[in-house]
C-alpha cells in the first residue's frame, strides 16, 4: 500500500462546515481507492496554519485580498513531508497532497486562470509536492447563507451547497492524483478532462473513465513496487 500524507491548509477564520468537507473529500477519496482496489491511500497528518508573516497582498478588481504565495506554501508542505516520512520510515510514502481554503497565487507570471482553478504540483528531491485550493469551487452565496439565522429552509440551502461543493472538491482531488501518476488530460467524461467552466465541471463523471483508471491502477502499482525496494521510506 502507498500514502500520501494528506494535509488541509487554513487559515485563522475557518468556518466549521469548510472543516467537514474537507473530511468528506478525505473518506470518500479514500472510499474510492478501496473500492477500485487501487493501493492507495491518504493518511491524515494534521491541519496546518501557516504564519500570517507569509501572507501578501493582492489587489483584484474585487478590491485588496491578502493571500499566500505559492512558493511559500511548497516550502513548508516539502518540509512537512520530510519530518512525517522521518517519523514513519516503514510507510510506502514520497507524495503529499495539500487542500487550500484560501485561493492560490504565485509571482510566477505565467501563473495563469487554469492553473489556479485546478491544482499545482512540484517535484523535489524525488518528493512530489500537490496542492489544491478549494477556493474556486465555493458554490456561489454559501456565505451569505452561513451568515443567516438557519431556519429549516436555510439548513436545506446550506446541505445542498455543501453537497456541490464537496463533489467538485472531491473531482479536482481526484484530477490531481491522476496528474500525480503521470496521468495527463483526456477527452472523455472523465475526471481528467479539464473543464472550460464550472457547469463544465458539475456535469462530469465523479471518477475516471476506463482509460484513465487502467493508467491510474497501473501507475500506483508500479510506484508502489519501486517504493518497497531500498530501505522503507527512505528511498527519496
Ligand atoms: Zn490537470
Ligand atoms: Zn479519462
Amino acid at each position: 500500500m502507498e500514502f500520501i500524507a494528506f494535509t488541509y491548509v487554513g487559515n485563522f477564520m475557518e468556518r466549521e462546515v469548510i472543516d467537514e468537507v474537507v473530511f468528506t473529500v478525505f473518506d470518500e477519496a479514500n472510499r474510492f481507492f478501496h473500492e477500485s482496489d487501487i493501493p492507495l491511500r491518504f493518511l491524515y497528518i494534521g491541519k496546518l496554519k501557516l504564519e500570517p508573516g507569509y501572507l501578501i497582498n493582492l489587489t483584484t478588481p474585487e478590491g485588496k485580498i491578502r493571500v499566500y504565495p505559492l512558493e511559500a506554501l511548497v516550502d513548508v508542505l516539502h518540509a512537512r513531508l520530510l519530518r512525517e516520512i522521518e517519523k514513519n520510515p516503514e510507510l510506502k510514502m514520497n507524495k503529499i497532497f495539500a487542500l487550500t481554503t484560501f485561493p492560490l497565487v504565485s509571482r510566477n507570471p505565467y501563473f495563469d486562470f487554469y492553473e489556479r482553478f485546478l491544482g499545482i504540483h512540484e517535484t523535489r528531491l524525488g518528493l512530489r509536492i500537490m496542492v489544491l485550493s478549494m477556493k474556486p469551487f465555493e458554490p456561489e452565496g454559501l456565505g451569505e447563507l452561513l451568515k443567516r439565522t438557519p431556519d429549516e429552509d436555510t439548513k436545506r440551502l446550506v446541505r445542498e451547497r455543501l453537497t456541490l461543493f464537496k463533489d467538485r472538491v472531491l473531482k479536482g482531488v481526484l484530477h490531481e492524483i491522476g496528474h500525480g501518476f503521470g496521468l495527463e488530460h483526456c477527452r472523455n467524461d472523465c475526471v481528467m478532462n479539464s473543464p472550460s467552466s464550472m457547469e463544465d465541471w458539475d456535469s462530469r463523471f465523479p471518477g475516471y473513465c476506463d482509460s484513465c483508471f487502467i493508467n491510474l491502477k497501473r501507475a500506483v502499482e508500479w510506484s508502489e513496487l519501486s517504493l518497497g525496494h531500498g530501505e522503507g521510506g527512505k528511498k527519496f
